[in-house]
């Protein structure tokens, strides 16, 4: 298949497209670099520096016969500050896309969404059916999109499948030798974050919260590798049909808490991870686990790769840059 890769040179995108090449699928990245990086983009791609808004006028030359849509800000704590950015870039760009897509025959979506769709949750595991209530400009973007696929797809019978990712981390290690991970200068995520504590001697880690009502008093959330959520992507692209939007959470469905997390960094570096524990970061909820019933069934799909193949790949790759 020939697919259309927005955001191919971020840290999920570059990966989806190294695998989607495995597969044997042509691919067509399009990034603007705002966020992304050139070099991310694996070779055997072809690469347009693009933003989404300029898309139209060329999109009709590709025969593109899938789009999966990942260009997009991804900082919660940036939407809290700058919502337009949010509401402009996730949501009137995604509109302009999915017009774009339907302008020039382009029927499958595949849309890169989140856990942050349900804000706090009624019930751990979080089932797609259960409510949606953002609690940050960041998750009512990706909700917009969300809500607009499924009227897309009714309407004008494309097909869409939106992914919710629950926490992704580690890196993807390709047959070339190449090395495909998380790269971004405002780094928000724990894992990373730990790593740099653990690989910098001297520069503790803020671990934000220990009195969440679980058992050790930190968050608890569901960690995924980029690797089979990457998976997950390929075998979306070839599920459900026309005038069909299906919304699948990609988790594994078990939870570790921030201090279980810290112990298996501590555990693959080999070395300490200096921590300060300081006040909740606003909006993080204490439990965020995915039932992942739905990927299992409508996908085909299992996660395969557990917490500490996640750190030990994301050192390896952190390692790597230095
Ligand atoms: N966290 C932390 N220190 C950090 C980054 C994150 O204590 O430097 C905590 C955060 O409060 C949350 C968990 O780690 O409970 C996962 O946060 P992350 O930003 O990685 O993902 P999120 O669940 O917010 O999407």
């Amino acid at each position: 298949m020939r697919v259309l890769v927005t955001g191919g040179a971020g840290y999920v995108g570059s990966v989806v497209t190294a695998q989607l090449l495995a597969a044997g699928h042509e691919v067509v990245v399009v990034d603007d670099l705002s966020t992304g990086h050139a070099d991310a983009v694996p070779q055997g791609a072809v690469f347009h520096n693009l933003s989404i808004a300029a898309l139209d006028p060329v999109l009709g030359d590709w025969n593109i016969e899938a789009a999966i849509h990942f260009a997009a800000k991804s900082l919660v704590g940036e939407s809290v500050r700058e919502p337009a950015l949010y509401w402009r870039n996730n949501v009137v760009g995604t509109i302009a896309l999915l017009d774009s897509l339907r302008a020039h025959g382009v029927p499958r979506i595949v849309f890169s969404s989140s856990a942050a769709t349900y804000g706090e949750p009624e019930q751990v595991p979080i089932r797609e059916d259960q409510a949606t209530r953002p609690t940050s400009p960041y998750g009512s973007s990706k909700l917009a999109v969300d809500l607009a696929l499924g009227d897309y797809a009714r309407s004008y019978g494309m097909t869409a499948v939106s992914l919710r990712y629950f926490n992704v981390a580690g890196a993807m290690r390709a047959t070339s030798g190449v090395s495909y991970g998380e790269r971004h200068d405002t780094e928000t995520h724990l894992i990373p974050n730990a790593l740099r504590a653990a690989a910098a001697a001297g520069e503790p880690l803020s671990l934000f919260g220990t009195d969440y009502p679980t058992d050790d008093g930190t968050c608890v959330r569901d960690y995924i590798h980029v690797v089979d959520l990457a998976d997950a992507h390929v075998r979306a692209l070839t599920v459900g049909g026309p005038g069909e939007h299906h919304i699948v959470n990609l988790g594994s469905g078990t939870g570790y808490s921030v201090r279980q997390v810290l112990d298996t960094v501590r555990e693959v570096t080999g070395r300490d991870v200096p921590v300060v524990e300081v006040a909740r970061r606003a909006g993080d909820p204490a439990v965020l686990v995915a039932s992942n019933e739905r990927a299992v069934g409508l996908l085909g799909w299992a996660p395969t790769r557990d917490l500490t193949q996640m750190v030990a790949d994301a050192w390896e790759f952190e390692q790597r840059q230095g």
